[in-house]
């Protein structure tokens, strides 16, 4: 493929379980399906006598390749083997992982009849390569840059590690989006925050991590801030099917008097049915399992129904909702002021997690119209957008970019040179806030009200950006004259001040044509 100078910039979710691929094109986020017609991939690689398999061939034969096939590499970006949570997880994995250079942990498996070793960043730069081909495939050029999303939580030393991972794999990473500030971006939650306090908790319930985050908006330096996570490292969608596979090998026992839990093919092959039927069951009450030749030669058909799925979960349904309220006691916030709800990860589309979740939130209604296992590369995607020059032109992308924040300070002059702010910087648009001003002097028949933008306590030091002067006060003592003073900015960055004799009624408004677009 030749090289292309106007190739766009991918968002990318390199997750624990699965990963996925999105792209601005044609003005909206075009989630990108692999050559399998899937929109995920399972973040999965494996190695053969002959080559090297990612995604779901890699994942399709782990049965027959199981100390092989590595998967959930997340897990050990950025970490040193002796640290606890690695040594806890190396423990629940078959393929072999050993300590290299600088305690760094080393996947160890038989390549080409070798003993080969590998980072988890190597890991993580061929899912990162896979993910590459699966966009370029479908945009027919060749890709450069991608924005590349990280857990909340992730150090510094995970984030540059999925950097390193990016490197390796020939990709430019121009930026690291942490997952919950991408999903609510593909919300467009950025644009509508209008006040200091608006609060947008993401509840992102995946393979094998569930992660709850509360973002503030509004906050100067940042569209989000993440301000709490909680959640827990290891709960998530394969538990679920966990409990669907033990619900089956108890059901073949009685039926066949066997034990298949000694077989680990039968059980690969149970597993993959298993999960298939839990997806199959987030949109219908009832599914059927059919496995040819499960164990010694005997088919095993069954149904399942949601009623019986819920039931052998809901132990871990209701534990999903313990690190939401832990996130907003840590916070300090109350659920009722949470503004936005966010569903990400492919478990959070299973429906009594939703209404248990809803029915936490008092009823609100959950923000799910985007799928929530591609929500996070759909931001991504949107932030690759927002920062490719060649999306500059199109409407959508500029009201993403523009219309969120004034740069500077903006007030009115009052006594003696002061600057009484009455926005400060970084406030989001459209807003409006009104001070009540007096006269300085007995008598006093007109008031100079002057704006001034900039972070200075004195107004000297600040930039005049319009007076006018209010007129026909009614004679009065100083201090009671009640002139209601607001300042007004519009989605489109256009200033307008105006002022109200409250005895009088008259009224005075000037429009300043300034347009206080800021791009974060
Ligand atoms: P990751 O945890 O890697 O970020 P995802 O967010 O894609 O990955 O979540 C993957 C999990 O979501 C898997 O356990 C998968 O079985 C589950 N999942 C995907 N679709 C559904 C669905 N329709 N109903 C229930 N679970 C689903
Ligand atoms: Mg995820």
């Amino acid at each position: 493929m030749a090289g292309n100078d106007h190739a766009p910039i991918i968002g990318i979710d390199l997750g624990t379980t699965y990963c996925c691929v999105g792209v601005w094109q044609h003005d909206h986020v075009e989630i990108i399906a692999n050559d399998q017609g899937t929109r995920t991939t399972p973040s999965y690689v494996a190695f053969t006598d002959s080559k090297r398999l990612i995604g779901d061939a890699a994942k399709n034969q782990v049965a027959r390749n199981p100390t092989n096939t590595v998967f959930d590499t997340k897990r050990l970006i950025g970490r040193r083997f002796t640290d606890e949570s690695v040594q806890n997880d190396i423990k629940l994995w078959p393929f072999k992982v050993i300590s290299g250079p600088g305690d760094k942990p080393m996947v160890a498996v038989q390549y080409r009849g070798k003993e080969k070793q590998f980072t988890a960043e190597e890991i993580s730069s061929m899912l990162l390569i896979k993910m590459k081909e699966i966009a370029e495939a479908y945009l027919g050029t060749s890709i450069k840059d991608a924005v590349v999303t990280v857990p909340a939580c992730s150090t510094d030393s995970q984030r540059q590690g999925t950097r390193d991972a990016g490197v390796i794999a020939g990709l430019n990473v121009i930026r690291i989006v942490s997952e919950p500030t991408a999903a609510a971006m593909a919300y467009g939650l950025d644009k509508k925050a209008r006040f200091d306090d608006d609060y947008v908790l993401v509840f992102d319930l995946g393979g094998g991590t569930f992660d709850v985050s509360l973002l503030c908006m509004c906050k100067p330096d940042g569209i989000f801030e993440v301000i709490a996570t909680a959640g827990d490292t290891h709960l998530g969608g394969e538990d679920f099917d966990n409990r669907m596979v033990n619900h089956f090998v108890r059901e073949f026992k009685r039926k066949n008097k066997k034990n298949i839990s000694d077989n680990p093919r039968a059980l690969r092959r149970l597993r993959t049915a298993c999960e298939k039927a839990k997806r199959t069951l987030s949109s219908t009450a009832q599914t059927t399992i059919e496995i040819d030749c499960l164990y010694e030669g005997i088919d095993f058909y069954s149904t399942i129904t949601r009623a019986m799925f819920e039931e052998l979960n809901m132990d871990l349904f209701r534990k999903c909702m313990e690190p939401v309220e832990m996130c907003l006691k840590d916070a300090k916030v109350d659920k009722s002021t949470v503004l936005d709800v966010v569903l990400v990860g492919g478990s959070s589309r299973i429906p009594r997690i939703q209404q248990l979740l809803q029915d936490f939130f008092d009823g609100k209604e959950l923000c799910k119209s985007i799928n929530p296992d591609e929500a996070v590369a759909y931001g991504a995607a949107v932030q690759g957008a927002i920062l490719d020059r060649k999306c500059a032109n199109s409407r959508i992308i500029q009201d993403i970019l523009l219309v969120d924040a004034i740069p500077l300070s903006l007030g009115l002059e009052t006594d003696g040179g002061a600057m009484n702010v009455l926005f400060r910087r970084n406030s989001n648009i459209p807003n409006r806030k009104t001070v009540t001003l007096s006269t300085d002097s007995d008598n006093q028949t007109s008031i100079l009200i002057r704006v001034y933008e900039g972070e200075g306590t004195r107004t000297c030091d600040n930039h005049l950006l319009g007076e006018f002067e209010f007129c026909d006060i009614p004679p009065a003592p100083k201090g009671a004259p009640q002139i209601t003073v607001s300042l007004g900015i519009d989605a489109d960055g256009i200033l307008e001040v105006s002022a109200e004799d409250e005895t009088t009624g008259q009224k005075k408004k000037v429009i300043l044509n300034k347009r206080f677009y800021f791009t974060r």
